[in-house]
């Protein structure tokens, strides 16, 4: 079937979801295909943060962490944030950065298997896992190591294919991230979980690609920990604090490493010996960045008018009709698809390499068109159902073939780099 501009719009005119777009501010000529990287401004933001700066702040001052709520909001948001992750309530917290989650929970699931079984001295991950949670467990090792441990040691993987391969009975952890933020490959959770402690390990999955993006089931999948970012498709701002996740039978079993006074069972008893508090809370270090904090709640009150389920299939609609534009419009050009076309086992994104992939993706966003790149040769693109129409999915396609058509890219300034591509 030729694909038409009619047919996008005739899909919209479908789209049950279209409404929600309205909730959003995107600036007016632009096509944003970057809501996994940062999701776009809920209109109801601005107001959320004028009101904590001029009234919960300003007047309210410090009797605001009592009278606005702000004390308990990491978990306050962490009970909406759940629904989303198949979590119950107590089970998640919103705080700190993924990196510094990931560490949190890598630390105490290390702990957990040293208890047990001392000779597990393996992180199994994946090499094209983002750099930072390969940092992280690299710092945690050679951490562990100069205190005297028997070195642990990260053991990576080249695809998912290998992953059963990786697996042994030396084996603690097993660190993926759910949907890969370079290919857009999704692990099936259950599975993988249920390989992984047939071994005796225990799972950490980082859910920065999923959360807000496909429908995550950790219960169900009986997942061990969990982390992930607030600022990518679940909307909550620049640098927003992430989310972190223990499987409710695991929360109390040791103390994450960083034992600061909001984990303590009694914060403001000022005592000098910690006692970790029960449950989740012990997850927390200390204070929150309230501001940013709270912002994450406008982004998250979105996702309570809709559902996951219907969210992924528009969602597949859209990454489905993008690859079979690009098919359609651009076959004659260098670009090698490196996305499943599986809907099984593929996240909310699409990725192409092309030689040029860098100046390409500075083209587009010359033209209006958000993307974005990442090394080595890889155009991404991310599509957010909350707000992306079919529509949009023509018209970026349309300028993509046109940039590669006239090779426009091939200008001084879209080979320029910035700081952050
Ligand atoms: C975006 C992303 C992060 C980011 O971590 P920060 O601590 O927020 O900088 C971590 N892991 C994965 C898999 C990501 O995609």
């Amino acid at each position: 079937m030729h694909i038409t501009q009619a047919h996008c719009q005739a899909l919209d005119q479908q789209d049950t979801l279209a409404p929600l777009r309205d909730q959003f501010s995107l600036p007016e000529g632009v096509i944003y295909l970057d809501g996994n990287s940062l999701g776009a401004q809920p209109k109801a933001a601005p107001a959320r943060a004028q009101q904590v700066i001029t009234e919960e702040w300003g007047v309210g001052l410090i009797r605001s962490w009592n009278t606005a709520g702000w004390f308990d909001l990491p978990q306050r948001l962490g009970n909406k944030l759940a629904k989303l992750i198949g979590a119950n309530d107590g089970e998640v917290v919103v705080t700190d950065t993924t990196s510094i989650n990931l560490f949190k929970v890598l630390a105490a699931a290390l702990r957990q298997q040293e208890a047990k079984a001392p000779t597990k001295r393996v992180i199994v991950s994946e090499r094209r896992n983002f750099p930072t949670d390969l940092y992280i467990a690299q710092g945690l090792i050679e951490q562990l190591h100069a205190h005297g441990a028997p070195a642990y040691q990260l053991r990576l993987i080249d695809s998912p294919e290998e992953l059963h391969g990786a697996l042994g009975d030396d084996v603690a952890v097993v660190m993926l991230t759910h949907v890969n933020y370079q290919t857009g490959y999704m692990y099936n959770m259950a599975d993988t979980t249920r390989a992984v402690h047939q071994h005796g390990a225990l799972t950490v999955w980082d859910l920065a690609h999923s959360a807000g993006a496909v429908p995550v089931a950790l219960n169900d999948a009986n997942a061990d920990y969990a982390v992930g970012c607030t600022y990518k498709y679940l909307n909550g701002g620049p640098g927003s604090p992430a989310f972190l996740w223990v499987n409710a039978k695991h929360q109390d079993a040791f103390w994450q490493p960083l034992s600061g006074w909001w984990g303590h069972a009694r914060p403001f008893a000022m005592e000098p010996g910690y006692q970790p508090h029960q449950g989740i809370s012990r997850y927390l270090c200390g204070t929150q960045p309230i501001t940013s904090l709270a912002m994450v709640e406008c982004g998250l009150d979105t996702f309570g008018q809709t559902s996951m389920t219907a969210l992924r299939e528009k969602s597949l609609g859209l990454t489905t009709l993008f690859m079979e534009l690009v098919q359609q419009e651009c076959s004659d050009h260098p670009l090698t698809l490196i996305t499943p076309t599986d809907p099984a086992i593929r996240g909310s994104q699409v990725s192409y390499e092309h030689p040029q992939g860098f100046a390409v993706v500075q083209a587009l966003i010359d033209r209006g068109v958000i993307p974005d790149y990442r090394e080595p040769r890889i155009m991404r693109f991310g599509f957010t159902p909350l707000y992306t129409s079919f529509e949009d999915v023509w018209h970026a396609v349309a300028i993509l073939k046109d940039i590669l058509d006239s090779k426009s890219w091939d200008q001084p300034q879209f080979h320029r780099r910035g700081a952050v591509t």
